[in-house]
């Protein structure tokens, strides 16, 4: 039998510990430590450390390039529960389970668990770290999602909220204000006869074929990374806050909420004239900030910061140029096409989520409607820049369409499940199964 380099027992527990005592495979997640059957003082431990690239020539995935040393090193391990390394080390089942798949799952795996960014003050820089829905927002039963620092959804056109807008409920007033639990049973909507000329009136009826039934009450519970849990609880006329299960007698925001919303170019763009139309007070508007912080978004801290190598400048204090990469004066807003226009947001969001990020921790939302005509690159230049650049602040984005270019491998990502009037789970999704068409198999690999 040739030489095996077999992980030494500290590797073993590094891996473990990177992997959070959970296995890598996204499609199995189970935990690999508990308490023991037989015995009240032990504990039993069921993950097993396999090689991504095999120990021995003849192994699955054997990589004759690595030294010893490397083969036996941490970057060429990953943790596993028992009966999913059982199958990874099969020499059959070699290409089921490639050298980046397994990779993959280790880095995923370590973004869900959220032992990537270990550190105190970098937990800090997402604060989300679970969110709990119970029979609310058109989710049927109990479904919790983790949050990485950059997580993904798509298919959230079968709740009656998006993802972004229930993180916005734990931080905007009016929000929170406005949540209600849906009434139930709505079978038709009669709008009546609408007279189209003096002799001819038309009777509308709209008839939902499977209606959607709401709970009478739905909870949301968010975890943000400092371990506190605050729940909103929900029936069709009432919605108050609680810290565990003692009641809040007033809400204030939990976390910093930074969006893009719904018909920004007419809030950014909102003056009459031309001088108005570049006014810095529409942004001020649309992001929730103050004018002076606008400011700071473009002359200050975050001036170095540009996605897409756009400079800015202020011309009499409160009115905005913009140079684009390719070109060499600056130049009004109001010159932008609309493609530019969305990566000028976008860049503009960056700006006031790192500024925010140095108050309180923060989350950009993004519903990719609201800029659905920046191109497939620019969406993909964003979402690639979030997870390289790491920056000082979560990013949550609801998906209209499938993203078809683009390169991640942290990026949490799911599926919304269930029928048009229901969800009944979030599918957790590798960044090539999320590419996929569902019908092409985003299913589990396992
Ligand atoms: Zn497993």
């Amino acid at each position: 039998m040739a030489n095996r380099d077999d992980f030494t027992d500290k590797t073993k527990r590094v891996l473990a510990e990177r992997a959070g005592q959970q296995c890598s495979n996204p499609n199995c997640g189970h935990s690999t430590a508990g308490p023991s059957d037989a015995d009240s003082k032990k504990s039993t431990l069921l993950g097993k450390a396999a090689h991504i690239t095999a120990a021995a020539e003849g192994g699955p995935r054997y990589d004759a390039k690595l030294t010893s040393e490397e083969r036996k090193s941490p970057e060429n391990g990953i943790w596993l529960c028992a009966e999913c390394a059982d199958r990874v080390d099969k020499k059959e089942n070699e290409h089921q389970f490639p050298v980046e798949l397994l990779k993959h799952w280790k880095q995923f795996n370590e973004s869900v668990t959220g032992t990537d960014y270990a550190s105190l003050q970098d937990r800090a820089h997402y604060p989300v770290r679970k969110l709990r829905i119970v029979d609310f927002g058109g989710v049927i039963g109990d479904i919790t999602i983790n949050f990485g620092a950059l997580t993904l959804f798509y298919g959230t056109s079968k709740l009656n909220q998006s993802v972004c807008d229930l993180l916005r409920t734990f931080s905007e007033r009016e929000k929170f204000e406005q949540t209600r639990q849906p009434r139930s049973g709505v079978r038709s909507w009669n709008y009546g006869i609408i007279p189209i000329v003096e002799k001819i009136s038309l009777g509308v009826t709209v008839l939902t074929s499977e209606p959607r039934y709401f709970a009478e009450a739905g909870k949301l519970h968010i975890t943000l990374s400092d371990a506190k849990d605050f729940v909103v609880r929900t029936t069709t006329d009432d919605v108050a806050i609680f810290v565990g299960d003692a009641p809040l007698p007033v809400f204030s925001p939990v976390l910093n909420i930074v969006t893009i919303r719904k018909n920004f170019e007419s809030v950014v763009f909102s003056g009459d004239s031309e001088e108005e139309f570049d006014d810095i007070r529409g942004l001020s508007t649309f992001f929730g900030v103050s004018v002076k912080e606008i400011r700071d978004c473009i002359q200050g801290v975050a001036s170095d910061i540009s996605l897409f190598n756009y400079n800015y400048k202020l011309e009499n204090e409160s009115n905005l140029l913009i140079k684009l990469s390719h070109n060499r004066d600056f130049l009004p807003i109001r010159v932008l096409s609309s493609g530019e226009l969305k990566r000028f947001i976008l860049d503009m969001a960056i700006r006031v989520a790192t500024y925010s990020s140095r108050v309180r921790p923060t989350v950009m939302t993004i519903n990719q409607s609201y800029i659905s005509s920046l191109d497939a690159r620019g969406w993909a230049d964003f979402l690639e820049w979030v997870e390289k650049s790491r920056p000082p602040f979560q990013v949550v984005a609801d998906c209209c369409y499938r993203p078809s270019e683009g390169d991640l491998s942290r990026a949490l990502c799911y599926d919304a499940v269930g029928t048009d009037m229901a969800v009944t789970s979030f599918g957790l999704r590798t960044w090539a199964e999320f590419q996929k068409a569902e019908s092409e198999g985003a299913k589990g690999v396992i």
